[in-house]
This record gives C-alpha cells, sequence and structure tokens, in this order.
C-alpha cells in the first residue's frame, strides 16, 4: 500500500473518533460511562457502522456489541472466530483515542479485508465492550469477562454513585442480568484475541516509532493501608512524644516510592521491563483533618504494578514490612488490606511473533516488543485464550486527558498491522 493510502485509513478512523467523541454525558467534554444512554448512543453508532461494512451485529446481555463477518467457505477453520476490538466506555474528561481506536480499528481492517477480496476462512468479529474503565461501578472489565467466561462473580448488586445496580442498569439498558454465564465463548471455537490501543505512555514517542508489539499486560494490585497514631492538640502535645499518623504515613511513601525507584519501566527496554515495577499513592486522607490537631488517622491507596507476578509478590512484601517498621519506630499502628488482585496477562509468543512481524512489515522496521503498564481487556481475554495487542504512539504519552492525541498516519499503520495479522492467523 502507498503512505497515501495507509493515511487514508488513518483519516478515516480519526474521523470516525471525532463522531463518537461527541457523544457525550457532558457539554464540551468527553465522558462516557458503561449503560447510559451516551452509552447506548455510542453502540448504536458502532452498530451502525459495522452494519455498513458488512457485518452481522447483536448486541449481547453485558451490552458489548458484536459485529461477525463469517467465515468464508466450510474449511476446518469455519467454526472458529478470530476476535478483535477494544472498549467505547471512557474515564472523565477523557481523550478521544483510548478504546474507541480499537474498535474502530476492527471496523476499518474489516473494509480493508473486503477491498481486498480477502476470503478469511475462520469467522472474524469485531468486539465493542462497555465497561473496560470501570469508572461507573466500582468493577472492571465486565464485557469482557462475560465473553471469556470469566466473570466467576458478577457482582450484579454493586452500585454506582446514585445507587443503581448493576443489575438494575444492565436491564435498563436492554441487556439481561441473568444471561450473562450464556454469554461466554468457548476457547474451542476461539482463536484469538488482537486489539490495536492507543500506547498511553511515552516510550514509542521516545523510540520515535508509530507502532509497537505488546509482550504482555502488567499485573497489578491495589492495596488501602490505614496508620493509626493519636490526635492531639498542636500546640500542647511535644514534638518527641507525638504519635502524629500523617509523619508516618509520609515516611511510609517516601518508603514505597523507594521500592519503586529500583526499576523504572518508562525508560525500559525488554530486558529491564521485565522485572520492572511501578508503585503509586495517589490518595491520602488525613483525620481529623484541622490545621490545629495532630493528625490522628491517615488512609492511603497504594497501586502497584508489574511485568512478573512474582516480582510484584515480592514488592510488596517488601513495602509490607518496611511499613511495619516504620510503624514500630514512631509507635502507630499501620493496617494493609489488598483492595484488588490482577495477574500479568501474556500474550501468546504465536500472536506476538504474527504481531511483530505484521508491525515490520508496514513499518519497514524491526517491531518494538514492549510491556503494557495500563490495563486492558486482553486481561479477561486471556482465559479464553491466546491475546495479541498492538501499540500506536500517542503524543507526549498523554491519555485519560482530553490532550490525548495519534496521529492518522500512526492509526492507519496500525490498521494496516491489524489486516497483516488477520491475514497471518490463516496461514
Ligand atoms: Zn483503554
Amino acid at each position: 500500500m502507498t503512505p497515501e493510502a495507509v493515511t487514508a485509513i488513518g483519516k478515516r478512523a480519526e474521523a470516525m473518533l471525532d463522531a463518537l467523541a461527541l457523544i457525550s454525558a457532558d457539554p464540551g467534554r468527553l465522558t462516557r460511562l458503561y449503560l447510559t444512554e451516551e452509552h447506548r448512543r455510542a453502540a448504536r453508532l458502532v452498530a451502525e457502522w459495522m452494519r455498513s461494512a458488512g457485518l452481522k451485529v447483536r448486541m449481547d446481555a453485558a451490552g458489548t456489541v458484536h459485529g461477525l463477518l463469517p467465515a468464508a467457505g466450510d474449511g476446518p477453520l469455519a467454526g472458529k472466530r478470530l476476535l478483535v476490538g477494544s472498549h467505547i466506555d471512557t474515564v472523565v474528561d477523557a481523550g478521544r483515542y483510548d478504546g474507541t481506536f480499537g474498535v474502530v480499528a476492527g471496523i476499518l481492517a474489516v473494509e480493508e479485508l473486503r477491498r481486498r477480496s480477502v476470503a478469511l476462512p475462520f469467522g472474524l468479529e469485531v468486539l465493542a465492550f462497555g465497561d473496560e474503565e470501570g469508572v461507573r461501578f466500582p468493577k472492571t472489565l465486565i464485557g469482557s469477562s462475560v465473553v471469556a467466561g470469566a466473570l466467576r462473580d458478577p457482582m450484579l448488586d454493586l452500585t454506582d454513585a446514585e445507587g443503581v445496580t448493576i443489575r438494575a442498569a444492565l436491564a435498563a439498558f436492554g441487556g439481561d442480568p441473568d444471561a450473562l454465564d450464556a454469554e461466554a465463548y468457548r476457547p474451542e471455537d476461539t482463536l484469538g484475541y488482537v486489539e490495536a490501543h492507543i500506547e498511553q505512555g511515552p516510550v514509542l514517542e521516545r523510540l520515535g516509532l508509530p507502532l509497537g508489539v505488546v509482550t504482555s499486560i502488567a499485573g497489578q494490585a491495589r492495596f488501602r493501608i490505614i496508620v493509626k497514631g493519636e490526635a492531639g492538640h498542636a500546640g500542647t502535645v511535644p514534638m518527641a512524644i507525638r504519635r502524629d499518623a500523617l509523619t508516618a504515613a509520609a515516611e511510609m511513601i517516601l518508603a514505597i516510592e523507594a521500592i519503586g525507584m529500583i526499576f523504572d519501566i518508562g525508560h525500559a527496554g525488554e530486558e529491564v521491563a521485565r522485572t520492572a515495577i511501578v508503585a503509586t499513592v495517589g490518595e491520602v486522607k488525613v483525620l481529623p483533618g484541622a490545621g490545629n490537631v495532630i493528625p490522628g488517622e491517615v488512609r492511603f491507596s497504594l497501586d502497584l504494578r508489574a511485568a512478573e507476578d512474582a516480582v510484584r509478590v515480592g514488592a510488596e512484601a517488601e513495602i509490607r514490612q518496611r511499613i511495619g517498621e516504620i510503624a514500630a519506630r514512631r509507635n502507630v499502628d499501620a493496617v494493609v488490606e489488598t483492595v484488588h488482585e490482577k495477574p500479568v496477562a501474556t500474550c501468546a509468543p504465536a500472536m506476538v511473533g504474527r504481531i511483530g512481524t505484521a508491525i515490520g512489515r508496514v513499518t519497514g522496521g524491526e517491531a518494538h516488543r514492549m510491556m503494557s503498564g495500563a490495563g486492558h481487556d486482553g486481561q479477561a481475554m486471556c482465559h479464553l485464550g491466546p491475546i495479541g495487542m498492538i501499540f500506536v504512539r500517542c503524543r507526549g504519552g498523554i491519555s485519560h486527558n482530553p490532550a490525548e492525541y495519534a496521529s492518522p498516519e500512526d492509526m492507519g499503520l496500525a490498521v494496516v498491522a491489524l489486516v497483516e495479522t488477520i491475514i497471518a492467523t490463516s496461514g
């Protein structure tokens, strides 16, 4: 393909992303949460595009839009499907590329396959999941977990900020909370799942590369740490005998940072990335929270991610030990509670190989192999079959922000790499 033809595809992607970005709960900024009116409108638009691309469209019980290109002929692979896609929900005040690009890329890949008159011996299905971000309900990856048959505990009684349960929201959306199990695909019918997604980090831009191939999605654990000291009068309690929960928490947070600094994902080549961890404290609550009172209690969050579960678990143990030491020395109590834990999702070597070859073909250079520090639908889909991801360079590495941007040139290359990956799956 000529560079102009590739960029023309990228420009189509841009126009579709612009159209989706107009579907928002808030005027002037993009916010589209799971099972809302905006989600419904976005799902309808995606379904329309899928139909025009010649796909058979349906919405499943969890609100995921499925567009199927049936297999050509009735060869041995005819009963199997290769799945491609991503999510159409967003964070609050989001960018327009996160998730939606993977859905649009799937539809454009179908169009390109038809333009080339490629007859796939297997079914190709484009999926638009509704809830990757987990903003409305305290649960992520519902749509992909349903398709993957990995929704062990649906927790349908979890509520949003208005007290609406997932169960009620699903029913109102036209989904079916009681039919989620029946939507699961069978591993023996699935050839795998491929997702194109913006990188959401700065590595490809720093390397001057439009695309990269993901080798794994980082494992992640979230914790809540509660430090209890003793509140007291800021004027009368001598410094030496205070049990200040905030100064203790401050020392703990710096210790966490030091453990995280041992490795640095941002600059990592693959060798380093394999053992890298990132540790983030993003939320701190001080009680009672008055300027003239010694803090009696502090609660803070910890987000810990690594490319290997053993490394993350090791870092967690080290952090727990340091927190215990600091608490003992400062005469405060500290409890570390695990809020949630998701293991590393490893991309299938065969899939990484096919995507790497495809990227090499469309960019003329060797594909950069990288870890994803962000979570993705692939973390659920890996329960169903082999997963692979194509990362697209994004400006400044900025994501979850209206300044998010990927160029039509890079997006066009990603769609063509996806097409080449799909075709290579037949061989
Ligand atoms: Zn995403």
